[in-house]
């Protein structure tokens, strides 16, 4: 016979929970499904893919539902928003300081794993004269490594 121990929760159930909490809101298994999916991958998903995966574990749950949980995230502090002058948007679950490269021809987007020189930034914050500089991003643009060579491959 099995003891009857309370399912312990993983971790990114707890840092959800109390994140909502502390905004106000509440905790519901759709978004826990995003959160999870969210935190557990480098890939910068769309609203799209995150739906695609999220309702193989949530049956019945909408797109917009998707969107509204990732909106949430993104307002407690749990996720990031990239948002694209075409309108498009993609997620990330990291939310500490960090780079990328985005692809213009698939939009993928990856994280570098580096970071930029201190004395590079202070540099670039002296010039904006008076700037109040709080953070900052940088994403390289280019092609990624397939659509290069699909590209090379067609010249
Ligand atoms: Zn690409
Ligand atoms: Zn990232």
């Amino acid at each position: 016979m099995k003891a009857s121990m309370p399912q312990e929760l993983p971790n990114t159930d707890l840092v959800l929970r109390r994140a909502l909490e502390t905004s106000g809101q509440r905790f519901t298994e759709q978004r826990a499904a995003v959160y999870r999916f969210l935190a557990a991958t480098d890939q910068h998903p769309t609203a799209d893919e995150v739906f695609l995966h999220v309702r193989g574990h949530v049956p019945g749950i909408s797109l917009a539902t998707v969107y509204k949980s990732l909106e949430t995230l993104v307002g407690c502090g749990l996720a990031v928003k990239l948002a694209y002058a075409d309108g498009s948007a993609r997620y990330d679950g990291r939310t500490d300081p960090h780079h990328h490269v985005r692809c213009l021809s698939c939009g993928r987007v990856s994280d570098i794993p580096a970071s930029v020189p201190d004395e590079a930034v202070a540099s670039l914050r002296e010039a904006t004269q008076g700037f109040r500089v709080t953070g900052f991003r940088l994403e390289l643009a280019g092609y990624c490594r397939e659509c290069d060579s699909v590209a090379t491959a067609r010249a």
